[in-house]
């Protein structure tokens, strides 16, 4: 039975269906293809964290881009719908909604650690003075090795400088207070800010206004990693005043596998043509752009266009367009109402069962969270899979003890959870 009077939920599956019957956007599970278990009956997806489900609505988007192909040849460039050539203008208002950007700040091109390194060559302009760069503990391997050799790149040792917030000791996830404290120690050596935005192995969200004004009040440029995000919170970017953002669609943005990724730039620096930037054809002003005749110099598109390199790839942007129509549709306002219920209905559960099982390692103040929870298995990691497993729960897990389960507002319903909860409390030897 539910443990406080106050708390509108209580453990009994009935519960489960009620919030669902009351769920506005309930009807939206019916847009996405939901893997099957054995027998047919469709499984309980927590995994849109890694991998968002398709929308059902790619496979003919998919199927008319092939069939363009096949019959306009190479005049689709312009005769398709969208037309191949401006085909990236189609994220021009709906990718500046999504994350709060104008529209102009943001472009959908390449992948999420290509666009960071793109945003590094722009924006880390380390000197003898201010050359540090700052992530966070455990970031993801992909930052890590992004963030380090573009220091080595520039003759720097990551060593020394590649400075690492940490949790204080005893804690998994890192207080304001601690990135502050840092700020006022090194702020004045610190060049870049590069955190996540929701970290992915803790699902910790920072305070990305906060920081990002924090950080730039010492001198520094703050830039942001939205991979766990972007389509998972409601961002204000431009307001934030963030400089850039990066993040790949293919998570909670529903766009595929290794999906197209996305990029903000800050308008003022967008309309800064004089910005290094390794350049190509696509970011060049279109009407100069075929000029093949000769070595013209370098045009820059104004805002996040200009740092498009080459033609994208049209395969993996048609997914993105069905998706980010949902998104659009639903808006992020709406979906942050249902994702902070069914992750706190989650969290209810999870208390529930009592800390034998797992503790939470995600922070329980929904605002500093996303739709993820960490869990920490206490007692049997591989007993609580295997219950998980045999259930049809697909979840992912991050040795040793790490499981991570992502209820996302789209698709994924009150009894998704309740029975994710109940599998994992179930013992099997
Ligand atoms: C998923 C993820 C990546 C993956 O990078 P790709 O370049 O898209 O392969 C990088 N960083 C973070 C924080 C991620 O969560």
């Amino acid at each position: 039975m539910g443990s406080t009077s106050t708390s509108p939920f209580d453990v009994n599956r009935s519960c489960a269906e009620q919030l669902d019957a009351n769920d506005p956007l309930a009807s939206m599970r019916d847009q996405f293809h939901i893997p099957q278990r054995e027998g047919g009956t469709p499984s309980v997806y927590l995994c849109g964290n890694s991998l968002g489900l398709q929308p059902k609505a790619v496979g003919p988007q998919m199927e008319r881009l092939l069939s363009d192909w096949a019959k306009l040849g190479v005049e689709g460039h312009f005769e398709a719908d969208p037309d191949w050539f401006s085909y990236h203008e189609c994220f021009r208002e709906m990718g500046a909604r999504l994350v709060g950007g104008l529209p102009g700040e943001v472009v959908m091109m390449n992948s999420l650690t290509v666009n960071l390194h793109l945003m590094m060559v722009s924006f880390f302009r380390p000197t003898k003075k201010r050359y540090k760069i700052l992530i966070e503990d455990r970031a993801f391997p992909s930052d890590g090795y992004a963030t380090s050799t573009q220091l080595i790149h520039h003759g720097l040792d990551p060593k020394a400088a590649l400075l690492i917030a940490r949790p204080p000791s005893g804690q998994s996830t890192i207080p304001l207070a601690t990135i502050e404290e840092i700020l006022e120690n090194e702020g004045e050596r610190i060049a870049l800010v590069l955190l996540s935005g929701v970290q992915y192995l803790t699902g910790q969200l920072f305070d990305i206004e906060r920081i990002t004004q924090l950080a730039q009040a010492k001198g520094c440029t703050v830039g942001w990693d939205l991979a766990h995000t972007a389509g998972n919170v409601p961002l204000e970017l431009h307001r934030w005043n963030v400089d850039f953002a990066a993040w790949c669609n293919y998570k909670y943005l529903n766009s595929g596998p290794g999906a197209v990724g996305g990029c903000f730039v800050h308008e003022r620096h967008g309309h800064n043509l004089d910005l290094p930037r390794f350049a190509g054809w696509w970011g060049n002003d279109p009407e100069t752009r075929f000029q093949m005749d000769e070595v013209a110099d370098f045009i820059p598109r104004a805002g996040a266009d200009g740092w498009q390199i080459s033609n994208p790839s049209i395969f993996s942007m048609a997914p993105l367009l069905s998706s980010l129509r949902i998104f659009d549709e639903v808006g992020m306002e709406a979906l942050r109402r249902k994702s902070e219920l069914l992750t706190g209905y989650l969290e209810f559960l999870l208390k529930e069962l009592g800390d034998g099982v797992v503790s939470i390692v995600s922070p329980d103040q929904p605002s500093e969270r996303g739709c993820q929870l960490s869990l920490l298995v206490n007692d049997d990691p591989k007993m609580r899979l295997a219950a998980l497993g045999q259930a049809g729960i697909t979840c992912d897990f991050r040795p040793p003890n790490v499981i991570r389960a992502a209820p996302v507002p789209l698709y994924n319903t009150f009894q998704d959870v309740w029975e994710f909860a109940m599998a994992l409390s179930h013992r099997i030897s």
